[in-house]
């Protein structure tokens, strides 16, 4: 049986980000991926719908333009054009990542893989050989699939995931979306302003069921501006068949018991580890329902395995699989590194967008923090203003004691962008005073992120002060 110095199971950001690392560490590195390198979020996910979203937001702006006085006329939106850039795209960045691998020495084998034991690897290639080999270590990426909702009906044509919503092939007319998180709100985005009636039904009491409430209803307010129709604290019944080639989605809403007719329905309701066929038993590999147990080196129960990204139910984004995936490398060439995850950014593309990072008001509450907030809105930021984007604002939780940042939260342009600073000064356990001694470029959107800082002790230039008392 052939020997691999380190193999690794799942081509995604965990799996080819392990790969690089362990490689430029002078490991010897064997991927295995059964599907396209890069994995969900380079084929299925963060890529594709940021390209469609970035041909909604053309679109959009010129909606803007209207105030700067540019007038199109005739605009037409080509969605079949519009998904094979997208296509296009995604090509482009998996032949990236292939590349990558080359560059590094890495061997990719194309199949899939499960483990036979602590040590052994079997993988069933392209020729639909089995093959098998010993490995020194094993890191585990094999990331996640969509959830299913248990109801009936869900199983019926026109009841799809995020996938098949990557696949479709013109607008639908109409679409009932199940779950009002990141997967959920950005089809949303995106299918409302190319056109489709989009219901959103959500089962708890606020979109983005995780994220501050204010950031929330300011969201769920923009959404209903696209036209998009939101029912918070609805519980999804089934999906049946109706006339016409419609679905019927029935729910209890505040409403009581109603029903919604779309030419589609997506799921949204989260995604579970892709554990099936990984042969975690056969190795004794420890797992939960929330995916591979491991510690801050990425290391499992049995020495040797790592598990990263995904498959590790954590945080399930592509940059916590990133960071999972440089530890475990270290780790497993035979440096030791740990993972410091406090400042995990957790990013929306939304129009605007939401991101975030550490805690919200209410969970610092809740964890006993004695605290200072600091909010600062985009329509007293002078760029924004220029853009003509000022909707949203910065908020900043502080603790009192040492003034350290708990958390930001911030819905407005580019937030995905800037909530950079937010880790950064995070991961340097910065405080709203360093944030605000710092001197930001003017004008730009950053200048919210200070001013939010300032606020946080009742100090913002630009807006008027508190009252007193
Ligand atoms: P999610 O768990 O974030 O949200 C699912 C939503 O569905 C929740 O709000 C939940 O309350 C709701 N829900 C669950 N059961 C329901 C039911 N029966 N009826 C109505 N609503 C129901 O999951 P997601 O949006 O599917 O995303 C999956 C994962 O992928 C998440 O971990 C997410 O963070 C990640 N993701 C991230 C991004 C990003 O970073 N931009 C984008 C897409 C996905």
């Amino acid at each position: 049986m052939a020997e691999k110095d380190i193999l690794i199971i799942g081509g995604g950001p965990g799996g080819y980000v392990a790969a690089i690392k362990a490689a430029q560490l002078g490991g010897k590195v064997t991927l295995m991926e059964k599907d396209e390198l890069g994995g969900t979020c380079l084929n299925w996910g963060c890529m594709p719908t940021k390209a469609l979203l970035h041909g909604v937001e053309i679109l959009e702006s010129l909606e803007t333009g209207k105030e700067f006085g540019i007038q199109a006329e005739g605009v037409k939106v080509d969605f079949v054009k519009m998904s094979a850039r997208k296509d296009r795209a995604v090509k482009i960045l998996v032949s990236g990542v292939a590349g990558l691998m080359k560059a590094n020495g890495v061997e990719v084998i194309k199949g899939a893989a499960k483990l036979l034991s602590p040590r052994t690897v079997q993988v069933v290639d392209e020729k639909n050989q089995t093959v098998a080999y010993q490995a020194k270590k094993i890191i585990l990426a094999a990331g996640s699939v969509s959830a299913p909702l248990p109801i009936p009906g869900a199983q019926l044509p026109g009841v799809i995931d995020s996938t098949g919503a990557l696949k479709l092939n013109r607008v639908p007319e109409s679409m009932v979306i199940i779950g009002a998180g990141p997967i959920g709100l950005e089809f949303g985005t995106i299918f409302s302003a190319l056109g489709a009636k989009v219901t959103i039904l959500e089962l708890l009491p606020q979109v983005l069921p995780s994220e501050d409430e204010e950031v929330a209803s300011a969201l769920e307010k923009s959404l209903r501006r696209f036209k998009i129709k939101i029912l918070t604290g609805s519980r999804v019944r089934g999906i049946e068949e109706s006339t016409g080639g419609k679905l019927k989605v029935s729910a209890v809403t505040g409403e009581g018991e109603e029903t919604f007719e779309a030419e589609v329905v997506l799921v949204a309701v989260g995604r579970k580890p892709n554990l099936e066929g990984l042969g975690l038993q056969e190795a004794g590999v420890r797992f939960g329902k929330k995916g591979i147990e491991v510690n801050s080196r990425m290391e499992t129960n049995i020495p040797g395995i790592y598990a990263v990204g995904d498959v590790t139910g954590q945080w399930l984004l592509a940059h916590f699989a990133f960071a999972q995936g440089e530890v475990a490398a270290e780790n497993a060439v035979g440096r030791k590194a740990q993972l410091d995850s406090l400042a995990v950014p957790r990013c929306v593309y939304t129009l605007p967008e939401v991101a975030s990072v550490g805690l919200t008001e209410k969970e610092a509450k809740e964890k006993g923090y004695e605290i200072k907030v600091g909010r600062f809105p985009f329509s007293a930021n002078g760029k924004a203003t220029v853009l003509g984007e000022r909707t949203g604002f910065v908020k900043i939780v502080s603790e009192v004691k040492y003034g350290e940042i708990l958390g930001m939260n911030i819905f407005g342009p580019h937030a995905t962008d800037l909530i950079g600073e937010a880790v950064l000064a995070m991961t340097l356990e910065g405080t709203a005073q360093d944030i605000a001694r710092a001197i930001h470029p003017h004008p730009t959107l950053t200048e919210a992120l200070r001013e939010a800082a300032l606020d946080v002790d009742g100090l913002s230039l630009h807006i008027p002060p508190r009252k007193k008392g």
